[in-house]
Parts: C-alpha cells; structure tokens; sequence
C-alpha cells in the first residue's frame, strides 16, 4: 500500500457528504514552504502497512507538508463544539487539523491528519499554522504514550518548514500527521446536543459504531454499549496518566476521544518530583485540570458527553454507564500501582501502603519516574534507594511494612525485578528533554528528535546511548514553562 498515490477513502465524508457543511468542510491545505522532514516513523508507518521505503521520498514530504494534490485525498475539517475549563465554548472544530483521508489495515480504518496545514473554516480568527516548538512536542508525546502502553493518537511525521509563524514571537511553521482511529471528540456529540440536532447526535452516534464497533450494529443497545465503552476505557486511560505521572494541562470537552484515546498535546507534562498539585498548563490559574484533578474531570467530561446522548440513552441508563467510571479506575490504578511496587496481585490492605508510599514521595520530593524505576532494586540487603528521601527514616518505617508484603509472595527476587523493569519506564518524555530537541531543532538540528523517539518507543529498555535522560532533570528545567500557545 502507498500513501501518496492510493486512493484514500473516508467514511466520514462518505456518511456526512449530503448534509452540506453541517458535519464537516471540504477545505484546500495551504502547504508549507521549503518542508524539510524532521522525522518519519518507521514503527508506525509498518504498522500501518505503508511501505518504508516511501517516507524517504519527495511525494512523502510533499504531502506531510500540506501539499495534498490529486484525486486520491478529499481533505476535510471536522465541526465541534465543547466545554472549555468547565464553561460551555461553542463552536470550536478542526481550525489547524485537516484529516486527508482514511488507511485500511487489517479490518480497521485509521484517519490520516495533517495538523498546521492552514486554515479551515472553524479557524475562527487563528492561522491554522502549528509551530516547530509545540509540533515536536505532540509528535513525541504521542509515541511515548504508546511507548508506554496507553491508548493515544499516533504520529506518522513530521516536518520543518521556512514558513513563518507569528505568536510571542516569529517561529518555523510545522505540520504533525496524526494518526488515530477515531477523532470524534466528546465536543462533537455536544456540539449537535445544543444545537437541537438530535438527528445528527444519532447519525454521529450510528457513524461512531459502524466504524469503530461495528460488531454492536445490530444490537438494540448500541448506544448504550458505545457509552460504557468510552467510560471503561476512559478510566483505563486516567489511571494508566496517574500510574506515570501524565499531566494532560488541556483536558476541555473537545479534547476527549470517544474511543477512549489520549488526544490533543498541548501544555501537557510529566511529573519530575512526585507533587500530586502539580498543574502543568500555565495558563490554569485553578488548576482545573492539575494532576489530582484528572480523575474526577475524566468524569465531569464523561458526564457532559453522557448529557449529550440524551436523545438516544434513558436516563437510567446515562446513569448505569457513569457510575462504572469510579470502580473502574480504581480498579485499574489499584492493579498497575501495586505491579509498580512488585506486588504479584492487589490486596486491600495494599491500599495503605501505597498511599503512605506516595505521602512520604511527596513530603520527600522524590522523583516519581526514578524511584519506581530502582525500587526494583531494593533489598533489605540493597537499601540504597532511601537516599532518594531527605527523611530516611520515614522511607525505613515504610520499607519495613514494604518487606513483610513482599515475603508473603513466591516470586524470586529476580523475577520481581524483571516484572518491576517491564512495568516502570526508565524514560518518560520530561519538559526539559523536549526543550533539548527542540532547541536543537530550531537551529536545524534534528537528531535529538530522532534520539528521543528511538527511547520513548522503547522506554522499558535500557538505552545506554542516552543514559544522560534517565536522572534528575537538569536545574534549569523548573524555568520552563509551557502555556497554551502552540
Ligand atoms: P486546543 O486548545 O489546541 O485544543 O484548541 C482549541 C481550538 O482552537 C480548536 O478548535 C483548535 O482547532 C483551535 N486552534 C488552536 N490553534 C489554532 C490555530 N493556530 N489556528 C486555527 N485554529 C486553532
Ligand atoms: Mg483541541
């Protein structure tokens, strides 16, 4: 299969194309100029059944860069509306995203998007231009949730470009292609709800399922079944962000994915110290959506999304979804934490101990990625680890309770060391390694992109080339500071 002369379908634009621009716009990507390609991933495009040998080609570039000709593509924006920092936003939709067209692998459809092609008409009064800084950014981000084992969108490319771009200050204009199977957001049920088209909540709702749940077709409960579905996965996605730190910064309505997919990286970040109140968005003055919020956004938003459904869901039934979301998650993060300690299997008592765990990492300003990493270390004969605590009697009175919990198990201490390395990542993507390869970046150099993306693919492994991002982030990594504007 070839990108660049296959015949791309979409079952969007099929299913919407007669409503006019109810549901979406045919637009015209205005490309970037001089593209040059930053990278290409090579994991993914196999994935994807697209031959490798392609991305090194012109016609590729072209066409990451925005410059889609041809009859093959039909690019289109996608309507939205959504709920920005808990306050009804209206309209919003694809204003810097244009999905290209539409991959067959494997029985499943995957949306090819370009984002910073230029303009749409729901680019209200923006420019529809991503920048080099945030695009490296999201295209790392997205392959080390993946890296990671949590459900997000993909990145297939991206590019560079002499196209200039105006925020705080003139930046090179990039484009990121995503990848996702699915980019109906939560905001684009809402967006019908409010408008009183409940004809198009269900015509969304009947797309949602034929391409992404087709075997509920023919179920009397469909709609029903696509609801419990986002809820379930959305938890599973909230505790797998807690369980390493994920700090989303953006988590509005129309961030959220129907299927359950991390989407939309903006200002996010991940924890250095363990400081639950940490609040990665700089423009979050509340700090809405700070790390100990996520859980309980995840199902504010849920509950929004579940609002809109109304026409098509009894209320017992909205109800019946939603109250799965809180046993859900802690389900789920119960389980991954207690693996992340080396636990065979979750015990309530285990609760407390890892509560207390977290309290002294916080009192301590432990880094959380480390010390997850190198617990799998620790023996009554190896306590090295507690040097990590300012207070090491507080991580000795713990260690003691952490011991006993760990002599009821049969595993080997090798064997709990292998199963703690496969679980707890050496590499996450920190804010200052992402201010390195960006850096380096901007004056044309892109080999730490490169490097990165090697590592965050593979972040359970040992990377002896980059060690260097394995420790403590440098000092100057508190200075950074990330807002909204990308
Ligand atoms: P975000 O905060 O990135 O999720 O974006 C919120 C809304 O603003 C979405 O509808 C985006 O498409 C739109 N948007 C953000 N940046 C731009 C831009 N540079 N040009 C056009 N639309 C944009
Ligand atoms: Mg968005």
């Amino acid at each position: 299969m070839k990108l660049h002369n296959a015949q791309l379908q979409h079952t969007y634009y099929e299913t919407f194309k007669d409503q006019g621009d109810l549901h979406l716009s045919q637009v015209v990507p205005n490309g970037l100029q001089e593209p040059v390609l930053v990278n290409a991933n090579r994991q993914l495009a196999e994935q994807l059944g697209l031959g490798i040998e392609q991305l090194d080609s012109p016609e590729f570039l072209q066409l990451m860069a925005g410059h889609v000709q041809g009859d093959n593509f039909n690019p289109i924006a996608l309507v939205y509306s959504g709920h920005q920092f808990g306050v009804w936003a209206g309209q919003l939709g694809d204003g810097r995203a244009i999905t290209i067209g539409e991959l067959e692998k494997d029985g499943a459809l995957w949306d090819i998007q370009l984002k910073g092609a230029g303009t749409t008409p729901y680019s209200r009064f923006a420019d529809g231009r991503a920048v080099l800084r945030s695009s490296i950014r999201e295209y790392l981000c997205s392959e080390a949730m993946h890296g990671l084992g949590i459900a997000t969108t993909r990145a297939l490319a991206l590019v560079d470009s002499q196209t200039q771009v105006y925020r705080e200050e003139v930046e090179s204009g990039a484009t990121v292609c995503r990848v996702a199977q699915s980019h109906i957001r939560f905001g684009s049920f809402e967006h019908f709800h409010y408008r009183n088209q409940p004809d198009s909540v269900k015509a969304l709702a009947d797309y949602v399922i034929q391409r992404n749940f087709p075997q509920w077709v023919g179920e009397d409960n469909k709609y029903y079944l696509m609801l419990e579905n986002c809820v379930l996965k959305t938890a599973k996605m909230i505790a797998q962000w807690q369980s390493v730190g994920f700090n989303h910064g953006v988590m509005n309505t129309d961030n959220m994915s129907i299927i359950g997919d991390t989407i939309d990286y903006g200002p996010f970040g991940f924890l250095d110290a363990y400081d639950p109140t940490h609040i990665c968005n700089h423009s979050d003055n509340q700090g809405r959506y700070s790390f100990k919020n996520q859980p309980s956004v995840g199902l504010w938003n849920l509950n929004a999304l579940a609002t809109a459904l109304t026409s098509l869901i009894s209320n017992e039934d909205l109800v019946r979804a939603l109250k799965q979301y809180e046993p859900e998650f802690l389900n789920q993060f119960r389980n991954i934490m207690a693996s992340k300690i080396g636990l065979e299997e979750y015990q309530p008592q285990d609760e407390q101990l890892i509560n207390q765990l977290l309290e002294i990492m916080q009192t301590n300003n432990v880094d959380y990625t480390i010390f997850f990493r190198q617990l799998a270390d620790y023996s009554a004969d190896n306590p090295s680890i507690r040097d990590q605590f300012i207070d090491r009697e507080s991580f000795d009175t713990w260690a003691e309770k952490y011991s006993q919990r760990l002599q009821q198990q049969s595993s080997s201490e090798q064997q709990r060391h292998q199963q703690m390395q496969s679980v707890n990542p050496k590499y996450v993507l920190r804010n200052y390694m992402a201010q390195a390869a960006i850096d380096a970046a901007q004056q044309g150099d892109y080999t730490e992109v490169n490097l990165l993306l090697e590592i965050l693919q593979a972040p359970f492994a040992e990377h002896p080339q980059a060690e260097k991002y394995a420790g403590l982030p440098p000092d100057w990594a508190e200075q950074i500071s990330v807002s909204c504007s990308s």
